[in-house]
């Protein structure tokens, strides 16, 4: 994962969230169209949301989120 990839992904759970100003979007859905690597981690982690909110019903805990970007980051990095 190169640097341009981390910055992106760094942001991925707000762009999923809806959370980000509409240029950084843009910025991420164009990186996403180039870029086969973050469009996987962009879906596993949308799916682990997903079954996470379901499970739950409620929004995921923050912490509970940046332990998972952590391991998809970490699992991108072996
Ligand atoms: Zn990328």
């Amino acid at each position: 994962m190169n640097s341009e990839c981390r910055t992106y992904f760094e942001r991925i759970s707000e762009f999923l969230d809806g959370e980000l100003d509409r240029d950084l979007c843009a910025k991420i859905e164009s990186h996403l169209q180039d870029c086969p690597e973050c469009r996987e981690c962009l879906e596993s982690l949308r799916r682990t949301i997903e079954l996470c909110r379901r499970m739950a019903e409620e929004e995921i805990d923050p912490g509970v989120l940046a332990r998972l970007k952590r391991a998809v980051l970490e699992a991108l990095n072996h």
